[in-house]
């Protein structure tokens, strides 16, 4: 079953210092979790834990992808200020393996993100163990 990301609303623009709704977070995106894209046969996974390093989109590791990667504004927008949030999901790459133009549209991009965050609740991070309390 292919699970379609959600549509992103808007230009990711002005994304910096955009999150007056998060103060602290922890985002996790693990992709291609079986290694088919990668060298050494094991998944990419990139860990974000200050707000000002987030981007605003996460790159598709295959390098056939087009059109690909995740729109991680898109799974930040509902937090809600000074209140814990947590979220998990596991998307498809909306990429296809065409030509970079569009014109001739390749197979769908068969890379998955598997997407967690956790924000304004730094009890429960998982990612950061060398912060304050260990
Ligand atoms: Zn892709």
């Amino acid at each position: 079953m292919k699970t379609p990301q959600p549509f992103f609303p808007r230009t990711p623009t002005t994304f910096q210092g955009r999150f007056p709704n998060i103060t602290t977070c922890e985002i996790r995106i693990e992709q291609d979790r079986y290694g088919n894209h990668s060298r050494d046969g094991k998944s990419t996974i990139d860990v974000y834990t200050e707000k000002r390093t987030l981007p605003a989109q996460v790159t598709c590791v295959n390098r056939q992808c087009n059109r690909g990667g995740l729109a991680l504004e898109w799974y930040l927008d509902p937090i809600k200020k000074d209140e814990p949030y947590y979220y998990q999901g596991e998307f498809f790459c909306n990429g296809d393996e065409g030509t970079p133009a569009g014109r001739k549209k390749g197979d769908s991009c068969d890379n998955q993100f598997l997407v967690e965050v956790r924000a304004n609740d730094p009890s429960s991070y998982k990612y950061q163990r060398d912060t304050e309390g260990l």
